[in-house]
């Protein structure tokens, strides 16, 4: 090569940079409308189709679009965040129900057929004493449980939203299973039918086999406990009780998390990581929800719900990919989130980032929506960043709309409220509307939330917003934080310390 040569490609060179620099920091310039709309849809399309079956957290579908995710992530230059395939498996296990199980005590029986539910069981039958405390919550079991089932309403003090009470029951049994009880017994006290509450536990329900439902703890749920019944215990301090059933058994029905990284440009904001997050699990088909599958479309596409905002996700990546931010990113595509934002709440029990580097969540996740000129934004006034949030909706057109159906409390029941718990400012970014009314109900959770249903140019604008308020978020100059008096506010500061 001769030297005149070298310095015609260094100058090829240097303008090819000069060119590149130029085209993404030109006054106005914003990477993310270089996204493409096609590019986008092709993921919406995909990941809603009918050959991935509603994604159901555990089946093979699910699997496929864990695959499809990763790969996109890794196509736009994102790191793997958990092992080499991005994946952070979570050891899910299906509950395959009891047949037989009958439960006496106090002169009262309980049966499987109509009053009792065997909600895990090993295989085996049991008998001895049963004692009863108000909620068996950790701080009110004391020693006198061990070699005993314990008797205790189902949820806590205030009888918050059935998921929360079933949430305890994980906590309760942790803490009997030390203490060396025999099993729990929980007094159903909600305000749902029994009923439905006996179907949505009975029916290949998904637990996480690791210690924290610990599925060889005998843990059952009864319906109508007789006031004398409750009396004589309270008074006698303990009944005999036998159990007889033939017990649940557990089928391994493992599931990932897609984790990826991407390193921030600032030397000293890159150890402060921005997680963006997104589920893509949704409610898989009327036959493995075990309804019958007579409708004649069978498949929950979940195309709204959410491969909507997993498309945004991806977007994010693209153009975060191609022009990295200050701070580092951390990618999150969740499973689990429609058992129960389980997913979400595996990862920030089992975090690849030490949680106090995660500074910020910015989760998107949606029902659809009726107004395509606004972002709705789950918890918009609270976390510290609704200029950017502003900014990079107002960039595309839209407008951001806070806090919608306020009754429905939203922000609480998304993948976010497992940072938001941990202290992390979590909002979530949500298609426009501004009431949970039937124009959401229409496709919300129903074979109809199909790509071929949804305003794509809204799609386009809202996948753009979601990248651009990431990047802003990302550049910022100080850390969002939640505002004075927030119920997240203690968590924020034990998590990050005082000073922050
Ligand atoms: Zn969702």
């Amino acid at each position: 090569m001769t030297d005149r040569s070298k310095s015609w490609r260094v100058l090829g060179l240097l303008l090819l940079s000069l060119f590149f620099s130029l085209s993404f920091s030109i006054k106005g310039q914003v990477v993310e409308q270089e996204l493409k709309e096609p590019e986008l849809v092709s993921h919406l399309r995909f990941l809603s189709s009918d050959e991935l079956r509603g994604r159901k957290t555990g089946e093979l579908s699910n699997w496929v679009a864990a695959r499809y995710i990763a790969e996109e992530l890794r196509k736009y230059g994102i790191k793997p965040g958990s092992g080499p395939d991005y994946f952070q498996v979570i050891p899910f296990g299906t509950v395959i129900p009891a047949e037989r199980g009958i439960l006496t005590f106090g002169g009262q029986t309980f049966s499987i057929d109509k009053d009792l539910l065997v909600r895990l069981a090993p295989i085996s039958d049991m008998n001895g004493e049963v004692v009863f405390l108000t909620h068996a919550l950790p701080d009110e079991v004391t020693a006198n449980v061990k070699g005993k089932l314990v008797l205790a309403y189902l949820g806590g003090e205030d009888e918050g939203d059935p998921l929360a009470s079933f949430g305890l029951t994980v906590e309760k049994k942790k803490k009997l299973k030390e203490m060396g009880a025999l099993g729990l017994v929980e007094i159903y006290n909600g305000r749902h039918p029994w009923n439905l509450i006996k179907r949505y536990l009975g029916t290949g329900r998904m637990v996480v086999l690791d210690q924290s439902d610990d599925p060889e703890f005998p843990t059952l749920l009864v319906n109508g406990v007789s006031d004398k019944v409750l009396e004589n215990i309270k008074s006698s301090k303990s009944l005999d009780f036998s159990l007889e059933t033939d017990g649940t058994r557990i089928i391994e029905t493992p599931s990932p998390n897609v984790v990826g990284i991407l390193e921030g440009t600032d030397p000293k904001l890159k150890g402060e990581y921005i997680a963006l997050t997104a589920h893509f699990d949704h409610v898989g088909t009327y036959t493995s929800r075990d309804r019958p599958a007579t409708q004649k479309d069978s498949i929950f596409n979940g195309a709204r719900d959410n491969a909507f905002g997993v498309s945004a996700l991806l977007a994010a990546a693209q153009s975060l990919g191609e022009v990295p931010p200050k701070r580092s990113i951390l990618f999150i595509a969740f499973t689990g989130e429609e058992i129960g934002l389980v997913g979400s709440r595996y990862y920030t029990d089992h975090p690849t980032i030490p949680l106090s580097q995660i500074i910020f969540n910015l989760n998107t996740d949606g029902a659809g929506n009726s107004d395509s000129t606004i972002v709705s934004v789950m918890g918009l006034n609270r976390v510290g960043a609704k200029e950017e949030i502003d900014k990079g909706c107002e960039e595309f057109g839209l407008t951001t709309f806070a806090d919608p159906a306020p009754e429905q409390n939203l922000f609480d029941r998304s993948d976010n409220v497992s940072f938001a718990a941990k202290g992390i400012p979590a909002p979530t970014f949500s298609p426009g509307f501004k009431q949970f009314d039937n124009d959401i109900l229409k496709h919300y959770h129903q074979p109809s939330d199909e790509a071929e249903t949804i305003d794509l140019n809204y799609f386009y604008k809202f996948c753009q917003a979601y990248a651009y308020t990431a990047r802003l978020i990302a550049d910022k100059s100080s850390r969002p934080k939640w505002s004075g008096g927030d119920k997240y506010e203690s968590a924020f500061l034990e998590l990050y310390g005082t000073q922050k």
